[in-house]
């Protein structure tokens, strides 16, 4: 080691500054490392390092120790074994996009779709000559028919978005492996719990290519983080994606990554604890007069409930997450559910979920669909997100707001 200069300046003093604590210290938590530049020891090493793989580090955008940690335990958490994060969910699938599609090629959307990414693909993919067609998700013979020699990415979602339709997802997934095409799922409401996205039968014969999660919901569980990761089992098409992600330059906050670390030991108990909660309140909510139909893919009759069972109900009870949707009887007026709505006081109203708080929001399904939705009951479609309180109370508040709202 060569001896420092001695600096005689405060400032200078104060950067270049001569102590380091021992560096045998463990905590629980792993440390949150934060940095735009990194040091090189010297201009060698600066040259052989690379920024693809995780044998070092070169620049904060490229990953720190606290990134790579949460890209390892996602990997592990979707099964799959390289993990990319972005900012937030819907970067990632974004990314995804962008990577794999390029100009006059195609890609397949299910009608139900997560909707910003819908508006991704009809809005900005378009302008870069990237064609798309949308799918029945409840059909995978019209899914069949939309493959061209033109498709390369099939997005999946299981269930779809606010329907909350359970899709026939190994026979998708089988489907675009035949053909040759790219299967991304977006799998935010498994999260990697309620089925294993690359091992779809359980023998390690059948997966999809990609794994999207919003990080958002589950891991972060707080409502208070936006993050998403993109996770593959495929060494050639992880480098793919990886070169999009760092053309995009996005990069996840340290304070970000500590708080999804932070709260990933408990999620498979929030998960568990707000099915369980979400199916109480989806089961009682079927016997009221004012819900022409309860959409929750664990309860019979539901659309794609078979699908669901077959993949996430193999043993027990199986594993849900704590988010479904009604339909309110079509002889009441879409003002009287926003009222209901307004009327809930625990169930707050706001976008996402995975979170502590309930919450409850109304769609108006017609706008969001290009085809007929024949499984559907006609009513206002308004869904619930099931956070962390008494299921009890949680019941009491759809009690009250119901006999205010439906019952005059
Ligand atoms: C929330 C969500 C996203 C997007 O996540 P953001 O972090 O909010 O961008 C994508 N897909 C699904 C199914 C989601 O629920």
């Amino acid at each position: 080691m060569t001896q420092k200069p001695d600096p005689h300046h405060i400032a200078t003093a104060l950067i270049h500054h001569a102590y380091a604590p021992p560096s045998a210290f463990e905590g629980i938590q792993p440390p949150v490392h934060k940095a735009s530049t990194v040091l090189f020891p010297d201009v060698a090493a600066m040259r052989k390092r690379r920024w693809q793989d995780k044998s070092g580090y070169t620049y904060g955008l490229h990953g720190t120790p606290t990134s790579f940690l949460l890209e390892e335990r996602i990997a592990t958490l979707e099964g799959g074994t390289h993990c990319l994060l972005a900012p937030s969910g819907l970067a990632a699938i974004s990314t995804t996009s962008l990577a794999l599609l390029s100009q006059g090629e195609e890609v397949l959307l299910p009608d139900n779709v997560y909707g910003p990414n819908k508006a991704l693909t009809l809005e900005l993919l378009a302008r870069y000559g990237v064609r798309h067609a949308l799918y029945d998700p409840l059909d995978v013979q019209d899914l069949a028919g939309k493959i061209t020699p033109a498709t390369r990415l099939v997005w999946l979602e299981a269930p779809g978005s606010v329907t909350m339709e359970f899709p026939d997802l190994i026979a998708q997934a089988r489907l675009c492996r035949e053909r040759g095409v790219a299967a991304a799922l977006d799998n935010t409401w498994g999260a990697g719990l309620a089925f294993a996205p690359f091992d779809l039968l359980g023998d390690g014969s059948l997966g999809v290519d990609i794994s999207v999660h919003a990080l958002t919901k589950y891991p972060s569980g707080g409502g208070d983080v936006l993050m998403g990761a993109i996770t593959t089992r495929d060494a050639a098409l992880h480098r793919r994606i990886q070169e999009t992600h760092m053309h995009l330059g996005l990069g996840v906050a340290a304070d970000d990554l500590e708080a999804v670390l932070r709260a990933l030991p408990s999620m498979a108990l929030r998960y568990q604890a707000q099915d369980v909660a979400a199916r109480a309140l989806a089961q009682w909510l079927q016997g009221q007069a004012s819900v022409a139909q309860v959409l929750h893919p664990a309860l019979a009759g539901a659309p794609g409930h078979g699908h669901w069972q077959a993949l996430c109900g193999r043993q027990g009870e199986g594993l849900a997450a704590g988010l479904f949707s009604v339909v309110v009887d079509a002889r009441f007026s879409s003002a009287q559910v926003d009222a209901f709505c307004d009327a809930l006081t625990l169930f707050r109203l706001g976008y996402s979920w995975g979170g502590p708080l309930s919450l409850v929001m109304p769609y108006q399904l017609p706008a969001m669909r290009s085809r007929a939705t024949p499984h559907l009951a006609h009513g206002t479609v308004v869904r619930f997100a099931v956070g962390l309180e008494d299921v009890r109370d949680l019941r009491a508040d759809l009690q009250q707001a119901m006999d205010t709202v439906f019952c005059q």
